[in-house]
């Protein structure tokens, strides 16, 4: 009796032991990393088509010299929603901090001719917008389901027909003339863990992802930093949608504040323009023609403090001054200033190298993009980044993918 007990006792010891290995089995499986596997790929690919590869540069036609940076925010909230300031406030905020345009992108809400609102006086000699030069982009923070900005249009979304990211950029896209341009607000909420991204079942999986810049041109960015950087893994989702979408469609990165307050001037994008038009302000961002820089968790009000001026932190953001490509050798050059070092980083958010030269030939790990990240570091502290938007890296000539429009 006393002897079945003790093998029962056994036996059920050794199945728990046997269960436990085997759901933590089936939990590592799951998150495992399948690095190696696509190393491989990586290396053949590489070897074999060394001296066929071709750059896709999204900056081919910057006239280095002559072109104008200009400074958006392109995510920000009033108290016409959640926000905490009036528009008139956010407005003056944003003028006095040097940006040239602004996206008021109220939840579900056009906050768009400003003017056109009670609470924002209207322009007139000693009011507000005496000497106004922020120009409004019409704007609306789609938010049903995945967080949809939209840009350059007033279209709203249906309260009960559009009820997921992908319904509402099916409808924003026809909307109008169809000069609504998209991006894809913080994905770090809707996605716990990059691992995430493996799961079938997650609704905000890769391939939800891969699908909707596939299915919609007018979706043409991502947000990496969001507020100050509340969600750090945005970039980590971006660098794994480029490795699937590259080098044939390109997804921007977008810096945006998503101010409801306290966010003023933490990141912006700084867009290469000949003339400051809302019209080639959209062309730059269809087309990458644009950097993106934050803050990240750094207060810049601190620096604004210091030098006893607003606007005194962008002296501190790395700002790109030309980027020189060289199809025949393969070298990218990025020529800067402000920063202390630059990141490159390649397929599935690899390091490809440092430093302000990069050859996208010889580089073994460099494979379907690379972008840059421009970093200022004072005393061991990170001060702010600045993302160049991604080279494409292909194996054959092609110029179809930015001329979407
Ligand atoms: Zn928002």
């Amino acid at each position: 009796m006393k002897k079945q007990r003790k093998k029962r006792r056994i036996f059920k010891a050794t199945a728990s032991v046997l269960y436990c290995v085997l759901v933590i089995t089936l939990i590592v499986g799951c998150f495992i990393d399948e690095d190696s596997a696509s190393l491989v790929r990586i290396n053949q690919s590489n070897a074999a088509q060394m001296s066929e590869l071709y750059l896709f540069n999204p900056y081919r036609d910057v006239d280095w010299d002559s072109v104008g940076h200009y400074r958006a925010n392109l995510h920000a909230h009033t108290n016409r929603s959640d926000g905490r300031h009036t528009p008139a406030y956010v407005i003056a905020k944003y003028q006095e901090l040097g940006y040239d345009f602004l996206a008021i992108t109220e939840h579900n809400r056009v906050t768009y001719p400003w003017t056109d609102f009670g609470h924002i006086p209207r322009p007139q000699k000693g009011g507000l917008f005496d000497g106004l030069t922020t120009q409004a982009i019409a704007g609306n923070e789609l938010s049903r389901g995945h967080h949809v900005v939209s840009l350059f249009t007033d279209f709203n979304a249906h309260w009960w027909r559009h009820r997921n990211a992908r319904d509402k950029l099916t409808a924003g896209s026809a909307h109008g003339s169809g000069e609504g341009r998209f991006f894809l607000a913080h994905p770090g909420r809707y996605v716990p863990h990059p691992q995430f991204l493996d799961l079938p079942f997650w609704g905000h999986n890769l391939e939800f992802y891969v699908g909707m810049y596939l299915d919609f041109p007018s979706l043409v960015g991502m947000e990496v930093f969001n507020q100050a950087d509340r969600y750090r893994h945005d970039r980590k989702i971006y660098d794994r949608v480029l490795s699937e979408l590259m080098p044939h469609r390109p997804v921007w990165a977008i810096a945006a504040d998503d101010n409801h307050g306290r966010h003023y001037g933490f990141n912006k994008v700084t867009m290469l323009l000949t003339e400051p038009t809302i019209d080639n302000f959209r062309q730059g961002l269809e087309r990458g023609v644009f950097f993106s820089s934050s803050f990240g968790r750094f207060n810049p009000q601190k620096l604004d403090e210091q030098a006893g001026q607003a606007g005194a932190r962008w002296d501190y953001v790395p700002s790109v001054e030309r980027i020189d490509v060289c199809a025949q050798t393969g070298y990218i050059n990025i020529i800067a200033n402000n920063y202390t070092d630059i990141i490159w980083t390649t397929y599935r958010g690899r390091e490809a190298g440092r430093g302000g030269i990069i050859n996208y030939r010889q580089n073994s790990h460099a494979y379907r993009f690379l972008r840059a990240t421009l970093v200022n570091e004072i005393d061991g502290e990170l001060i702010a980044q600045t993302l160049v938007q991604p080279f494409g890296i292909g194996e054959y000539c092609s110029d179809s993918w930015w001329f979407y429009f």
